[in-house]
């Protein structure tokens, strides 16, 4: 998709000088803030799984910044998380993952303005280098974004046949199925129930690990999530250090026993 940018950027934040513009890390997303950000010459950092508010040091010149953008994200390979600011240029810009943001109803009453530009005024025919014949969108079948149960399995679950005590739980919780990176690379689960860095990043209300050591980037995926169980048999598995319960023991022992005691107690 070409967006024709300069003309239409330079209008839309002529009158505006904000401090901060997030945008979705859509392929819309990721195609536009890079133009804005070169046009108005500022930093932007893509695919920020964190945003914080807070003050930064600079160690070389000891300024203190105050109420900067901390914007999060993996680095090198997914091994670190990184923090960026970009201090000295506004806006500071951000793409920002799907499901990162909870949602909120906003407490005031915003009235927007609505800008309507020519787009002829600014465009030539050689800015719409790509034309869009057909759109064709598919329904998403799996809802595991908007899941307010999700119960997860990893390389721990062992095979794609014990998986199915996964999807059981899940069925008697009414919630999702979704896996870490190593049981969709073992063949257990489907790549589009991977949570994570590479997969998809979600926050429910009640999030199962099954058998997941609770790596970095499956952290970054789950970590918002408001209440997490984990099931593992290692009590020292890291995933456990951000559970609110943790289960020591085998899935294939607990799992089992967990849908009975749901069955039993619905009743
Ligand atoms: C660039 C990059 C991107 C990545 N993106 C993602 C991503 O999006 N999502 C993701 O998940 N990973 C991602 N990874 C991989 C990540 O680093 C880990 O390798 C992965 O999350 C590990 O998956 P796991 O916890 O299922 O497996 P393991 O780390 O092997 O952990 C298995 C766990 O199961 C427990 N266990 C074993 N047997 C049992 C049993 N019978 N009962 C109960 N517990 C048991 C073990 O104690 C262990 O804690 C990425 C890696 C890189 C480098």
């Amino acid at each position: 998709m070409t967006l024709p940018h300069s003309a239409i950027v330079s209008k839309i934040f002529q009158d505006e000088k904000p401090r901060i513009g997030l945008f979705g890390a859509t392929s819309v997303g990721r195609d536009i803030a890079p133009r804005i950000a070169s046009k108005l010459k500022c930093g932007l950092t893509a695919d920020c799984t964190e945003l914080i508010i807070g003050d930064y040091l600079d160690r070389k010149t000891k300024k203190v910044y105050k109420d900067l953008l901390l914007q999060r994200r993996p680095a090198f390979g997914g091994n670190i998380i990184a923090t960026i600011v970009t201090p000295d240029t506004l806006p500071q810009l951000a793409t920002v993952r799907e499901g990162v943001m909870k949602k909120e109803k906003s407490k005031r009453f915003v009235k927007g303005k609505v800008v309507n530009i020519d787009p002829d005024k600014y465009l030539n025919k050689t800015d719409l280098v790509v034309k869009v014949i057909e759109r064709h969108i598919e329904e998403n079948k799996l809802n595991i974004k908007n899941s307010s149960i999700i119960v997860a399995g990893g390389y721990g679950v062992g095979s794609k046949e014990n998986f199915q005590l996964v999807y059981d739980l899940a069925h008697v919780l009414g919630g999702e199925v979704g896996g870490s990176r190593a049981a969709v690379d073992a063949g257990f689960i489907g790549h589009e129930r991977q949570i994570g860095q590479t997969g998809v990043t979600v926050r429910p209300k009640l999030y199962i690990a099954c058998g997941i050591s609770g790596q970095i980037q499956h952290r970054a995926g789950m970590e918002k999530s408001a209440m997490i169980i984990s099931v593992n048999s290692d009590p020292n598995a890291p995933i456990n250090k951000i559970a609110d319960y943790v289960v020591i023991g085998d899935i294939k022992k607990v799992l089992p026993q967990m849908i009975k005691s749901y069955k039993e107690n619905i009743k």
